[in-house]
This record gives C-alpha cells, sequence and structure tokens, in this order.
C-alpha cells in the first residue's frame, strides 16, 4: 500500500500500527523515530521496524505516510524539525486524541503538496510505550479522519484504506465535532475517574488502605482509566478544553439532579435512570465495541490460581481497553 511508512513516537499507539502494518505487509519499509534512546533501543529489540533513528526528519524523508504517534503538546516542535524532510505528494497525519487544536497548530506549517489528514483511532488501553502495543489493538475499533475542505480525495482514500486493512472502521467528520463526541465518551470519564481515584489517594491512611482493600467493586474500574498516561491526558485537556468544559457542565447538571434524587428518595426517579443506562451498555455491546461477558470478561472461579501477568492479558485481549 505504501513505500515507506515513518511512525515518529513508538508508543502504545505506533508500535500497534508498526506491528499491524508488518503483519499485514501494508508498507515496504517502516521507519521508527522517538525521542529517548531507551526507547528507540525498546522498539529496535522489539524488532518493530526496519530502520531507527532519533532524528525524526531523517525518518520521513522518502516516507509516502507519516504519522505523529507522539502527544498532542509535543508536536509543533516536531513538526518545525520535520517540515523540510516531508516529500511532496506524502500524506501526513497523526493519531491525537484532540483534532481542532491539532489542525490550528500543523495545517499552517504543511508544506504545499503534502496531504495532511488528521486521525485518530477510537482504542488503546492504560498501557504505554512500545512493549504495550499489540496488532489486534484496532481491529473492529472506529478511526475517525479529519481532513480540511478540499484535502485531495485520492488521499483521503489511501488513508481510508490504510486504517481498513489494519481493521478499523473509518469515518470522516469535521474536527470540532470529533473533539465534542470525544469529550463526552472519553474525555470527561477520564477525568470523572482521574477524580474519583485522586479523591481516595487524598483520604487518611487508614480509609485508603480500606478502598484499596475492597476495591473489588466500582472503584476498581474507574482506577484502570485513572492509570493512563499523565502526558498525554495533560496534553488532552489542555488542548480540548472548550468542549470538555461544556459537557462538563452538562454532567455536572445531571449530578446535581442525582444528588437531589438521593436526597429527596425519588427511587422511582433512580429506577428509571438506571434502567437508560443500562440499555446504553446492552447498546454498546451490539455495536460490537465491548464484550458481552460479566464483569468485563475477567477471569473468574479459578481466578486465584491464574497468575497476574496472564489474567491481565486475559482481560486486554476480552477487550477492557480503553481508548482516548
Ligand atoms: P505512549 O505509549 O506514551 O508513547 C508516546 C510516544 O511519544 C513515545 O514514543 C515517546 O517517546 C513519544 N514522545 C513523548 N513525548 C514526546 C516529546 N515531547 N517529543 C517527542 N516525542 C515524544 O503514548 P500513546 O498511548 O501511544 O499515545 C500517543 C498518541 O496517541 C497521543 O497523541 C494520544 O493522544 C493518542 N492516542 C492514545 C490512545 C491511548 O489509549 N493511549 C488512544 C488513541 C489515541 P519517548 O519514549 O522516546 O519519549
Amino acid at each position: 500500500m505504501f513505500n515507506k511508512l515513518a511512525l515518529i513516537g513508538i508508543g502504545l499507539i505506533g508500535s500497534s500500527i508498526a506491528r499491524a502494518t508488518r503483519l499485514k505487509g501494508l508498507a515496504k519499509t517502516i521507519a521508527i523515530s522517538t525521542r529517548k534512546e531507551e526507547t528507540l533501543e525498546e522498539a529496535r529489540a522489539l524488532g518493530l521496524g526496519d530502520t531507527y533513528t532519533l532524528d525524526a526528519a531523517e525518518a520521513v524523508r522518502g516516507a509516502d505516510l507519516v504519522i505523529l504517534c507522539i502527544p498532542v503538546g509535543a508536536y509543533l516542535p516536531v513538526m518545525e524539525a520535520i517540515r523540510d524532510a516531508l516529500e511532496p505528494g506524502a500524506i501526513l497525519s497523526d493519531v491525537g486524541s484532540v483534532k481542532g487544536q491539532v489542525m490550528a497548530t500543523l495545517g499552517p506549517l504543511v508544506p504545499k503538496g503534502v496531504h495532511f489528514i488528521p486521525g485518530h483511532p477510537i482504542a488503546g488501553t492504560e498501557h504505554s510505550g512500545p512493549a504495550s502495543g499489540f496488532p489486534e489493538l484496532f481491529t473492529g475499533r472506529w478511526c475517525v479522519l479529519t481532513p480540511a475542505p478540499g484535502t485531495d480525495p485520492v488521499a483521503i482514500d489511501r488513508l481510508t484504506s490504510f486504517w481498513g486493512a489494519l481493521g478499523s472502521n473509518v469515518e470522516c467528520m469535521d474536527a470540532a465535532h470529533h473533539d465534542l463526541v470525544l469529550a463526552i465518551t472519553s474525555h470527561v470519564p477520564h477525568l470523572i475517574a482521574y477524580n474519583i481515584v485522586g479523591t481516595v489517594a487524598d483520604l487518611e491512611a487508614a480509609t485508603q488502605s480500606e478502598v484499596i482493600k475492597f476495591s473489588a467493586s466500582g472503584f476498581r474500574d474507574f482506577t484502570r482509566i485513572a492509570a493512563s498516561d499523565p502526558v498525554m491526558w495533560r496534553d488532552v485537556f489542555l488542548t480540548n478544553r472548550d468542549a470538555v468544559l461544556e459537557m462538563l457542565g452538562r454532567f455536572l447538571e445531571d449530578l446535581s439532579q442525582l444528588q437531589r434524587a438521593v436526597r429527596i428518595g425519588d427511587g422511582p426517579g433512580m429506577e428509571a435512570l438506571f434502567t437508560r443506562t443500562r440499555a446504553i451498555r446492552r447498546s454498546i455491546i451490539t455495536a460490537g465495541q465491548e464484550t458481552a461477558a460479566a464483569d468485563f470478561g475477567r477471569p473468574h472461579g479459578n481466578a486465584s490460581a491464574v497468575p497476574e501477568p496472564v489474567a491481565e492479558v486475559l482481560f486486554r485481549e476480552h477487550g477492557g481497553g480503553e481508548d482516548a
């Protein structure tokens, strides 16, 4: 599909793209670039690419597809480093969880003749780094592309086919719309998880150890989301501020109503809401975006006999991954 794929950043998402591209034979050469020597060495040891360099400009030279797989806050200096090395006719894309600010920041810097098509695979886990990637990450997940009006349709088709070959369903939409939808489906839920786990972190020691001891309830599932990469999520909230505040406002209004329902003992009101929310989960399962297995497919029964890493792999393979 492509002669040379350049991946700038080789963490969870970059390494998953590398693995799936290799497995499906979608690029003749995969060039990998990252910031730190130790990350580059880890990628090399895992055999994720064909060439490895700390110089992002060297990686993109001769590439017909370049994908930025780094936190959105790091885009500007990286773009300044690579822009003169981008080949005319190449596709420049990314995987960042926010799209409006990415387009505003990078758009004006893209050289003439380079096709800029921002993207966001709605797939992920709470793990980071080259070793955390796996080739099935994008299977059955959505990938949103947000090309500006007037972008070459042939280039959009090529990138759509690439993500399709990685296993994703692809949809094009306006960047502002993407940011609003993701604010409620991903960004605000992460903020809530960071907040509730932060509340526990601030509890006095005795209560905190009890929460950890008895955490096999709702709290435990929040901790998985709250274990997501701090730098990546800091950048999401710095760059999607307006949409997050809009959705957070709605959330807080609804939370106040629920608080009132608890205070006045409005049983029918609460039951009606909890029935509607249960139906939402069923529709996510029907849409193939979640496992129908109880407790997110965690192994039960002889679970105590399963060593922790195996249990974690089982969990991940059964679709327990979070998205961004
Ligand atoms: P990750 O596993 O933490 O990997 C981040 C990569 O970016 C590493 O190669 C890291 O290199 C590099 N990097 C970090 N800071 C950098 C900087 N200042 N300059 C240059 N390179 C830098 O992250 P990830 O989960 O793959 O996320 C990458 C992108 O994917 C983010 O934009 C995120 O919004 C998006 N995304 C994430 C998910 C998810 O669930 N994780 C889902 C969809 C989209 P070094 O190790 O060499 O520093």
